[in-house]
């Protein structure tokens, strides 16, 4: 056994049962979990869990990791105004380098708040990547496509080239592993034709699906207009739905669209603080659930949400549950299980993360219980949604690598990778 997590006060399995497990020992072998009971195995090295809470590693399944750069960019307007101001600035600033940079520190951000998991929808995902590996995340990425050149400047052509080369890239790069994903931006810039396109090389190359759809209600309105259709029932007619894919939002997916996407194993990456401060509404996430859709939550990026707190992404979906319905559908398993493993199987990662579970690739995190805010437990789930908060997180193991350890990044140099953010936002100053 090369390490042994002990005497930990509670464990948050997110196992089948949903065991909240007490006073309990963790070992991890080859990155795998190879242990959970109350004995203490000898193990290579031993990790004092005494007054902490382990749980599953989280998982965010929406986001755009490169738009870090960009917090606190577009405030006070609505998506479209949002997308104005965000296109303009990522003109100015995102090449290559610039992208890396903002997932490095989005891919930083997001390990020391207790996600060892990302779905991550941005330009240049190889740079990207590269970024986020370096960090020690869990880093799922893949070549976007929009109909028109975007600010990567890749014609139609280049981008069906650079999904084939993808399965490469990612060998060359190495981390922990991921499934391979496409991820055409969404049926509003990308055109049927091109959608049945990339359905068809998803099939050829193994790969699934991640695209925005029902984001807004304008968004519905705009596809409807030109198609007489829901995003959902675009995707179904292109082919994306033959592969496993994930939605981003879903925010307005009617009954019908729901049954689609339940038949058809797509999943959903609920973000409902993207969601609440864009004002696009508030997603239907128990309707969801009850029709057979794996929803997983997520933040979006740091330009529409600002962080990458998934802690306080749970308190929000907790909240949109009592204001759309009320306080006694808040199911907080669902709640936790939605940042775990119910996320893991939305973004095709369930057989390997998600829970604490003898087999399971070990992302785990430490959370501090010793502090007045998280005293006393009278309900461990109400603690994770409604009091712990990201700073509370001690300790990150990503597929059994201790990433982040007693709150710092064990991989990267966090005051140098600040300088040089710092440095290259300067070139925005013109567009203030
Ligand atoms: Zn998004």
């Amino acid at each position: 056994m090369d390490i042994l997590i002990t005497n930990a006060r509670y464990a948050v399995t997110s196992n089948e049962k949903n065991e909240i497990l007490e006073n309990v020992s963790i070992g991890i072998t080859d990155g795998k979990i190879s242990y959970i009971g109350t004995d203490t195995p000898s193990a290579k090295k031993v990790y004092d869990a005494a007054g902490k809470l382990i749980a599953p590693g989280l998982i965010n399944s929406h986001t755009h990791l490169g738009m870090t750069l960009l917090r606190g960019w577009s405030e006070g307007v609505n998506l479209q105004g949002f997308l104005e101001l965000v296109w303009a600035a990522e003109g100015a600033i995102m090449d290559e380098a610039t992208c890396e940079l903002g997932t490095e520190l989005g891919a930083l951000e997001a390990l020391l708040s207790g996600t060892t998991t990302t779905m991550d929808m941005y330009l240049n995902p190889v740079a990207t990547h590269r970024g986020a590996v370096r960090v020690g995340l869990r880093h799922i990425a893949g070549p976007i496509f929009f109909d028109f050149p975007g600010l990567d400047g890749l014609q139609w052509e280049q981008r069906i080239e650079r999904a084939h080369q993808w399965k490469d890239e990612l060998a060359k790069i190495g981390g922990p592993y991921i499934p391979t994903y496409l991820m055409p931006h969404s049926t509003y810039t990308d055109s049927p034709e091109n959608l049945t396109q990339v359905a068809q090389i998803a099939k050829e190359i193994g790969a699934r699906i991640h695209l925005h759809v029902s984001e807004t209600e304008a968004e519905n309105t705009d596809v409807a207009q030109r198609y007489s259709k829901t995003p959902t029932e675009v995707c179904r007619d292109t082919g994306i739905l033959d592969v496993p894919t994930i939605f981003g939002h879903g925010v307005h997916l009617s009954d019908s669209d729901m049954k689609i996407a339940s038949s058809k194993g797509a999943s959903v990456g609920h973000c409902p603080g993207s969601n609440l401060k864009l004002g696009s509404g508030l997603a239907r996430f128990n309707d969801m659930r009850k029709a057979g859709i794996a929803v997983g939550l997520g933040t979006d990026s740091c330009a529409s949400s600002n962080d990458l707190d998934m802690f306080s992404v749970m308190r929000m979906a907790a909240h949109v549950v009592a204001l759309r319905q009320s306080p006694a559908d808040v199911d907080l398993t669902s709640i936790v299980r939605a940042a775990t493993i119910e996320a893991a199987r939305a973004v095709g990662l369930a057989d390997r993360v998600g829970s604490i579970e003898v087999g399971k690739e070990a992302d785990l995190i430490a959370i501090d219980l010793q502090a007045a805010h998280l005293t006393p437990v009278h309900n461990v789930n109400a603690l994770l949604v409604f009091a712990a908060g990201r700073g509370d997180v001690t300790d990150v193991w990503v597929a059994g690598d201790q990433v982040v350890d007693n709150r710092t990044s064990t991989k990267i140099d966090l005051a140098g990778l600040i300088k040089r953010v710092n440095e290259r936002v300067k070139a925005l100053d013109p567009l203030r």
